[in-house]
């Protein structure tokens, strides 16, 4: 029937890694209310846990209180301005904070419809019929640099300045996020998930993982194990959505 609402279920999973002393990344989601965020934060001592943990409640929050009458893209950008907002005037007020910065991607689903936001190098994919693919872009120095063709995807993996990102969460007063939408299908599963997930795995391996049509809290807990068996080098983060029917 096209009449009837589709719906989303979830699983998340997030984990500090081997090598790091903190887990600096932070996840939420609400199924209901069809949001769901994955942050990766940065700063010294304790200010990226702060970054990420404040873009996830003020996203998270904003998009649950949405009005419904507002269009999607509009509430996605007015809930990205807020946690913007959030974490640039705290570490104006707290010198310790000072340029603490996060990256988000979330995801808004109103029924059939399905709304990406991206700021920074955490990522966006869909699988569909077996094969993932990234929908969002990284804003990051070497992919740019990889989409102008000044250098190649491997150069970019193993290139000293490959954490340098372009866009960040509240280290300036504005922000502007890539915002876009796609129409889900029955069976499309979405990944949002940080850097410590995309260093450590090709997207053949974690798409392999992905069509393997477990439980979303398996697939999650897989992926987890999978990035802490290949190096474990950073934090990391994955958040599954499944369109049910
Ligand atoms: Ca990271």
């Amino acid at each position: 029937m096209d009449t009837a609402l589709v719906h989303y279920s979830a699983a998340a999973a997030t984990d500090r890694g081997r090598k790091r002393p903190t887990n600096e990344d932070a996840y939420g989601f609400s199924v209901e209310h069809g949001v769901f965020v994955v942050c990766d934060g940065m700063g010294g001592a304790a200010a990226g846990e702060i970054a990420s943990s404040l873009a996830v409640d003020e996203a998270l929050a904003r998009l649950k209180s949405r009005n419904l009458a507002i269009d999607p893209p509009l509430a996605a950008e007015e809930a990205v301005a807020a946690a913007n907002h959030a974490i640039f005037s705290r570490s104006q007020r707290n010198p310790r904070l000072s340029g603490m910065g996060t990256t988000l991607v979330g995801l808004l689903a109103e029924d059939r419809r399905v709304w990406f936001l991206n700021v920074g190098d955490s990522r966006g994919y869909r699988l569909r019929d077996q094969r993932l693919e990234q929908i969002t872009l990284d804003h990051s120095l070497v992919e740019e640099q990889v989409r102008l063709g000044r250098m190649t995807h491997a150069e970019a993996l193993r290139s000293p300045l490959r954490n340098v990102i372009t866009r960040a969460l509240g280290t300036q007063t504005q922000i502007t996020p890539d915002i876009f939408s796609l129409q889900a299908a029955p069976g499309d599963l979405f990944l949002l998930c940080t850097d410590g997930l995309t260093r450590e795995l090709t997207d053949a391996e974690i798409q392999a993982t992905l069509a393997s049509n477990l439980p979303l809290e398996h697939l999650c807990a897989q992926l987890v194990h999978a990035a802490k068996k290949a190096g474990g080098s950073d934090n990391i983060t994955c958040l599954l959505v499944r369109v049910e029917n």
